[in-house]
This record gives C-alpha cells, sequence and structure tokens, in this order.
C-alpha cells in the first residue's frame, strides 16, 4: 500500500473490484533493476501489465519491450516505441503475424524449434533470432513447464541452422520461471548458457546475446528475498562462467516491474458455512479465477490480503469468487486466516496485484465485466 493509493481510497469511491496501479512504484522497481544491473539492457515484458500508462511511463524512462504477439507490438508501436526496440519474444507465431513485425521493423525473434526458423526464414529473412533452451524451473510458484525452449544440446544445432537458413543467429534465452524464490536456478541457466557460446564458437559462430527472460519476484503472502540477492547471483555466475568475455545482456522482467505496484480492491458478498458448526467460513469476493485472479490457480499465486479488521481474532475461512463456475475457489489449502468480525460489504485489498491480473480478466462470463483499472 502507497500514500498515493491510500489517498485513492479516501477521495474516490468506485465500485469493486477495481485495480489501482501507483505509477511511481512501477517507475521505481524499473530504476531498482537498471541499477542492480548495470551494462544490461530491460526488455519489459508486456504481458504482465499491458496497460498504456505503464507502457508510456516505461517508454520515457528509456525501457525496451518484449512482446509476445503482434497485438502487443502494434500497440507498442502506437505508443512512439521504435521497432528497435521491441523483441518478438514468443517461440510460437504465425507466420503472417512475423512477416508483419517485420514489415514494421521488429529485427529480433525468438524460436526453439527448426519448424519456426524455417517460417522467421521466409517471412523475416536476416532478422537476429536467439534460441530459447529449457532449464530448471525449481523454486518458482507459478513454473513454466516444458511448453517453451529446447534441450540446450538441440540449441546448438538448432543456431547452425538459423545461420545455415541465412539468419543471424545472435544468442540464447531462457526463463528461470515465474515469481522464482530460488537464487541458484540462475547460475544452472547461465553454466548452460556459456556451454552453448563455447560449443558453437567451436563451430565457428561467435554468439552476442544471453537474454536472462524474466522470474524476478513480486511480494506475496511467503516473505521474499530482495531482488538484490537474484541480481547478485546473476552478476557473479556470469563473471564466473564468462570471465571478461561478456556478450550483450538482456533481461526481461514482467512481473517484477507492476507487481507490487498495484492493488485490488474487492468487496465481500457473503459469508457462511456449510453447517451450524463447520470450522470454516466461506468468503465469496466480488473477484475470482475469472475476474482477474488466474494466477490462484492451483492455490499457486497467494496474494496478501488486508481487511477492516486486521488485528483483531481470526479464523480459518475458503475464499471465493462471485462467478456460478465451482472451480472458482480462491484459496482453501493454502489455510487462510480472516478477522471472525468481517462481514458482508465489507472492502477487502488484494496487494501486490499489479502483474498478470486485469489483462487476464474474462470479458464477460456469467456477466461480470472486466476488472476495471486506474493508473495514478
Ligand atoms: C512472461 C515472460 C517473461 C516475464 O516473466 P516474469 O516471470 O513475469 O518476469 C519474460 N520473458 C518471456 C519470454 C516471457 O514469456
Amino acid at each position: 500500500m502507497t500514500p498515493k493509493i491510500e489517498r485513492f481510497f479516501a477521495e474516490s469511491w468506485p465500485d469493486t473490484p477495481y485495480l489501482v496501479v501507483d505509477l511511481d512504484i512501477v517507475a521505481q522497481n524499473y530504476q531498482r533493476l537498471c541499477d542492480e544491473l548495470p551494462d544490461t539492457e530491460i526488455f519489459y515484458a508486456v504481458k504482465a501489465n499491458p496497460a498504456d500508462p505503464v507502457l508510456a511511463l516505461l517508454r520515457d524512462l528509456g525501457s525496451n519491450f518484449d512482446a509476445a504477439s503482434i497485438y502487443e507490438i502494434e500497440q507498442c508501436l502506437a505508443l512512439g516505441i521504435a521497432p528497435e526496440r521491441l523483441s518478438f519474444g514468443h517461440t510460437v507465431k504465425k507466420e503472417n503475424h512475423i512477416q508483419r513485425a517485420f514489415e514494421a521493423g521488429i529485427r529480433q525473434f525468438a524460436f526453439d524449434s527448426v519448424q519456426e526458423l524455417e517460417k522467421l526464414a521466409r517471412a523475416a529473412p536476416g532478422a537476429s533470432v536467439y534460441c530459447r533452451y529449457l532449464t530448471p524451473n525449481d523454486g518458482a510458484d507459478w513454473p513454466l513447464s516444458d511448453k517453451f525452449g529446447c534441450h540446450p544440446d538441440y540449441a546448438v544445432e538448432l543456431l547452425c541452422n538459423a545461420a545455415d537458413l541465412g539468419l543471424m543467429a545472435s544468442g540464447v534465452s531462457f526463463h528461470v520461471g515465474s515469481q522464482q524464490r530460488n537464487p541458484v536456478v540462475w547460475d544452472a541457466a547461465l553454466f548452460t548458457a556459456a556451454e552453448i557460446f563455447s560449443k558453437m564458437a567451436e563451430r565457428g559462430i561467435k554468439l552476442s546475446l544471453l537474454n536472462l527472460g524474466g522470474g524476478f519476484p513480486s511480494h506475496y503472502r511467503t516473505p521474499m528475498s530482495e531482488l538484490s540477492v537474484h541480481t547478485d547471483t546473476i552478476k557473479r555466475s556470469l563473471r564466473h562462467h564468462f570471465g571478461d568475455d561478456l556478450p550483450q545482456i538482456i533481461v526481461e522482467p514482467g512481473r517484477y516491474i507492476p507487481g507490487d505496484a498495484g492493488v485490488i480492491q474487492s468487496e465481500i458478498i457473503l459469508i457462511s458455512r456449510k453447517s451450524p458448526d463447520a470450522k470454516k467460513r466461506w468468503v465469496y469476493l466480488d473477484i475470482g479465477k475469472f475476474g482477474g485472479l488466474p494466477e490462484v490457480l492451483d492455490e499457486a499465486i497467494q496474494y496478501r490480503i488486508r481487511t477492516p479488521h486486521d488485528g483483531s481474532a481470526t479464523g480459518p475461512v475458503i475464499l471465493a469468487g462471485p462467478t456460478c463456475d465451482e472451480v472458482d475457489v480462491i484459496y482453501d489449502a493454502a489455510g487462510y486466516e480472516l478477522p471472525l468480525d468481517l462481514t458482508v460489504g465489507d472492502r477487502i485489498e488484494i496487494l501486490s496485484a499489479g502483474a498478470y491480473t486485469a489483462s487476464y480478466s474474462s470479458v464477460g462470463f456469467n456477466g461480470f465485466p472486466p476488472l476495471k483499472e486506474y493508473y495514478i
């Protein structure tokens, strides 16, 4: 919670649910990452919070942008962001979207398969391409499975294919998993990167780009190590595995930049028990999985919750969303406790909710409108 957001609550009283984001915190987080990782270029992962005010602010601060779709690219271009500051970081793209991006001046593309390289060679001839490889995601609250990235040994072969196809084989990328709690994973990923660089050098291709992806955490219910614990590990591992011969380094923070800057305000619709002596109360909010909290899937991301009765006696609750879908339960196994004084109509706050919320909300499931957003 920030003074600016407290003032917004005091002065405005919009109908819930809504997200309010303090842009000063977005700027601060961007600046802190720049300070912690000097000589590193930041490509903000647009999908974390693609609101125009966030993108415009980061544009003015000098950020670059990693886009996951042609639509995000076109949104950035419409905001006056030069194409040289954009990368198309998705490894799965329609060929005509690659072509549209290439015609708009985008020159950096991700890939993880020969089939995607063939599309890139046709639709973006001569473009600079980097290969995403798989790396362990242990310790991530929102791990990324095996959907993106190839086996590291295969990356060498693919980068050679890229060169054969007339593309610029520029380097590699990885992602350690979102909301990463375990800084050690960076070292494993960078060890692999150095191996790929040296195997490529043996084949006569000097790679120049190392893309560290995202994964930098926000502050949810489990206490989290500070950003510097991650960035110190990265700096130490880079020195260890690359010595003084550092390539161009880029990072793609998503969650970290807007996460802690946002608060969702929600209202309690109903508090009930399944039987008169049931231990747990069911607390139904006017926001749930479909209204902007998809990351509570499997109770993976556990937000901090503030209530008007904090400090008084608490009891166990099951938190649920407002829709008639039975999967729209927020927390049960996570063991949340909320004040016994809580009543219907109380407004509660979901903290650090600036990333992966509003843009994820359904357009009208059960008729509920998308989550409202205020950028202050
Ligand atoms: C989503 C994404 C990111 C951002 O990840 P965070 O964990 O939110 O920092 C970075 N790079 C790529 C390619 C992504 O898809």
